[in-house]
């Protein structure tokens, strides 16, 4: 019951508009916020810590300080969980990333600015904002080459030994926090990081106008690819998948064309769902939004002649790649990590202007306590994107669909309404 309170306390000239999409809908009365502001939890940074795999705890952390005048105190909203947390949860590591130490979890955030440094012009308190969650150190080659992601001394939030987002307060740099427009809710805002890994990605793919492009794997990344291939022009796109309900979804988002990937070898797979498509050439673009040695050795075989293939998905770290049909082919083959340079900006874009419905893939919004159960039901492949709420948020729906059609169509529970 609290974000309210404390932004009120915070930023006295917060007023009535604070965009916090479930307060639209169970909104706290003058009363309520008057009330609470005597209480204790207005300044809660509880946490939720991964002490080591499967074993969690909640703990009040400090609210951090800003350190100095270029950064800005964000109160977190809603925090989307990624594959990666999920994996942090169940393992404790990804790759010779290893939890030693407790660590905070999460990192696809957006909030609502409380504090601005000194030398902040852009932001105010009460601005909502997407967070951008790593930090470079902006001095090495690939910093100021303008490649940031690749920074190797990147500051990444919930990548041993960094926390993450899962909190109550968090301190950024000014300039990795973009502000989201009227027409953007917070909850949409929590899902501009995956999305800018997918814009990422297709603009590694260079898909342009008129592409095809196959896309494997339909969890949220394969499914935001897709969302932003559309948006970037192309004209026919595969969304392939093992599960049926997923590929559904794809059509509804974006997708012109669905298979469902077979127990079959991949070259028979890539064979039949090109035929399946009209594509026997093969496709202009393919990515891999899986990981899954199947799927990535299905991508080489339905990529056409000369055309590109990017890999998206992380998951096992060697496979058996088909080498030949790269070589012979001549297939230009591409990584992409994170999002760099341009991406956060457009992503916000892409939702503000309609291209693509992020507010889709929400399937609930956990209680911050519920944290661990929200854990479990991403790990259950129950849900397409769980958020959990910031510790001084209301208390939210839970594991629901929280868009109706009307919902969807009106945009009642997911506009900000901040003008
Ligand atoms: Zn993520
Ligand atoms: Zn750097």
């Amino acid at each position: 019951m609290a974000t309210q309170p404390i932004l009120q306390r915070l930023i006295p000239d917060l007023g009535d508009g604070v965009a916090h999409d479930v307060a639209n809908t169970q909104p706290a009365s003058r009363q309520d916020i008057t009330n609470s502001t005597s209480s204790q939890k207005q300044t809660s940074n509880l946490s939720f810590i991964l002490n080591k795999p499967y074993d969690v705890e909640f703990a009040e952390r400090p609210v951090p300080k800003l350190s100095n005048a270029h950064q800005v105190l964000v109160a977190i909203n809603y925090t989307g969980i990624c594959g990666s947390d999920v994996h942090y949860w169940e393992h404790g590591r990804i790759g010779h990333f290893v939890v030693k130490d407790p660590m905070v979890l999460g990192h696809e955030s957006a909030g609502t600015i409380v504090e601005v440094g000194s030398a902040v012009k852009s932001l105010k308190p009460g601005d909502r904002v997407a967070l951008e969650p790593g930090y470079p150190c902006q001095q090495c080659t690939n910093c100021l080459a303008g490649r940031y992601n690749l920074c190797p001394d990147m500051v990444f939030a919930a990548t041993p030994p960094f926390d993450g987002t899962l909190t109550g307060f968090w301190v950024a740099p000014f300039n990795f926090c973009y502000k989201l427009p009227c027409n953007v809710s917070t909850q949409e805002g929590a899902l501009i990081e995956p999305l800018a890994v997918a814009v990422h990605i297709v603009k590694q793919a260079q898909v342009t106008p008129g592409s095809s492009v196959v896309i494997m794997g339909a969890g949220p990344v394969g499914l935001l690819c897709a969302a932003v291939a559309k948006s970037f022009g192309a004209t026919k796109i595969i969304s392939v998948d093992i599960v049926q309900s997923k590929l559904d979804f794809a059509r509804e988002l974006a997708a012109t064309h669905t298979y469902v990937s077979q127990r079959i070898s991949p070259e028979e797979n890539a064979k039949a769902l090109l035929e399946h498509c009209n594509l026997e050439e093969g496709a202009d673009v393919v990515i891999d939004a899986s990981g899954a040695e199947p799927s990535i050795q299905t991508s080489l075989h339905a990529v056409k002649i000369g055309g590109t293939y990017v890999q998206g998905g992380m998951g096992k770290a060697d496979i058996t790649f088909p080498i030949m049909a790269m070589c012979q082919k001549e297939v230009t083959a591409r990584g992409s990590f994170r999002y760099g340079p341009g991406d956060y900006k457009l992503a916000i874009e892409l939702v503000a202007n309609g291209s693509v419905d992020v507010g889709k893939l929400v399937s609930g919004v956990a209680d911050f306590e519920q944290a661990e159960d929200a854990f479990k039901k991403v790990k259950e492949g129950q849900v397409i994107k769980m958020l959990i709420a910031g510790p001084n948020e209301p208390p939210q729906g839970g594991a629901k669909l929280v868009l109706s059609e009307e919902d969807i169509t009106t945009g009642t529970s997911t506009t900000g309404g901040c003008c």
